[in-house]
């Protein structure tokens, strides 16, 4: 989908709730209450009604659109701008953009990010499995060049990724090795071809009786050809670069709190960069999220 396409589809609020109707009950509109079928109310403000709990509602209540006053058309192009943006865009980038250089709010713009961000989350994602490649990062705080790895005032991110296939990031107490090993057991199979990371210690352990193949990064070491066999994590890495290119120049500052929503959000957008229905498939997630209040955002 492109921008034109969400321009021309999508040019009135009805045509917008038309298919957020059919994305959020693709069986017919349902009561979010009693989830029993719902009659559709003969106004023009698309308003559906549940007999059995007199409760009347649009297709937005309770999701992450709930009492927004923006209109839908606007949602939507954040929502394809955010899509499209693989490294990220910011608040005052979006807001440029949508609303103009001296109209609409940044705290507006701030907001409808971070609702877009809430709802770039998979709930079941499916283990990794083949050749696994895995690495650690450190991103944000102050001090720079201390040329320490988890200098002080950074946060860890733990990257995992199936070579040719998805990308995990988390936001780390810390990078020791039961922490690695709590990563490894929730999201890669038992019978995984191959872990491979870099040297560091706490990989040792943590990868347990699992296939482990290391490159050696502190001797400048970062591809190796054993039987065929390719030992690097440049595929994970490159998703860091992304990653961090996305923290340079459109974040800029992250902070610790915000960190696991950046990071899913940058999941997301990955795992579907080749897929033809990323603007829906995040529609989708935003109809069925629930709400995010700014209270809940800002404290
Ligand atoms: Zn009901």
């Amino acid at each position: 989908m492109t921008l034109i396409d969400v321009i021309n589809l999508f040019d009135t609020d009805e045509k917008c709730r038309e298919i957020l109707v059919r994305l959020r009950w693709p069986n017919g509109p349902e009561c979010p209450r009693c989830k029993m079928p719902v009659i559709e109310l003969e106004t023009d403000k698309q308003l559906f009604y549940c007999k059995q709990c007199d409760y009347q509602f649009t297709v937005t209540a309770g999701t992450i659109f709930n009492d927004s006053h923006l209109p839908l058309q606007k949602w939507f192009l954040a929502t394809l701008l955010l899509c499209e943006a693989k490294k990220g865009m910011s608040a005052h980038q979006l807001k440029r953009t949508i609303w103009g250089l001296h109209k609409g709010s940044y705290k507006t713009a701030w907001y409808l990010c971070h609702r877009i961000r809430a709802a770039m989350k998979e709930a079941d994602r499916p283990m990794l499995d083949c050749t696994v490649e895995m690495d650690e990062t450190y991103v944000g705080g102050r001090k720079k060049g201390s040329g320490l790895r988890g200098g002080a005032g950074k946060e860890v991110v733990i990257g995992i990724r199936q070579r040719n296939g998805d990308l995990r990031f988390f936001h780390a107490e810390d990078a020791k090795s039961g922490t690695l090993e709590k990563y490894i057991e929730e999201n890669i199979s038992t019978d995984v071809d191959v872990i491979v990371t870099d040297t560091l210690h706490a990989y040792q352990s943590a990868v347990g009786d699992i296939p482990h193949k290391t490159v050696r990064h502190t001797d400048q070491e970062y591809v190796r050809y054993e039987d065929g066999f390719c030992v690097t994590t440049n595929t994970v890495e490159s998703a860091f670069s992304l990653l961090k290119r996305g923290i340079i120049g459109s974040w800029h500052k992250i902070s610790a709190k915000h960190l696991p929503a950046y990071l899913a959000e940058m999941e997301f957008r990955f795992n579907r960069r080749k897929s033809s229905s990323l603007f829906l498939d995040t529609l989708r997630h935003m109809i069925t999220a629930p709400v995010l209040t700014f209270e809940k955002l800002t404290t």
